[in-house]
């Protein structure tokens, strides 16, 4: 079972809604970043934590520039809050 997760940055407000991570039935899900939009999102990866080939690009812009996130606010680098708001399967 995975986690549905918010992150909220304190010190500029930058909210990422529910991102589903972790591994479910079905599938391993990773927080990956865009560096073409800077968008935060979850994507399915394999047990490496790689992204599957139909999942290289960004969910808001198109883009293949994703890369694994830190976790730090794409806006200002400050380190996220994460909150638990649900569970998937
Ligand atoms: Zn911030
Ligand atoms: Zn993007």
């Amino acid at each position: 079972m995975g986690k549905i997760v918010k992150f909220t940055c304190k010190k500029c407000g930058y909210v990422v809604d529910e991102l589903f991570l972790g591994p479910g039935f079905i599938s391993n899900q990773v927080a990956f970043k865009c560096l073409d939009c800077h968008g935060i999102m979850s994507k399915e990866a394999d047990d490496n934590g790689h992204l599957t080939d139909d999942q290289k690009t960004c969910s808001h812009c198109n883009g293949a520039n994703l890369v694994p996130w830190d976790g730090k606010c794409p806006n200002c680098g400050n380190k996220m809050k994460d909150e638990c708001i649900g569970l998937w399967d």
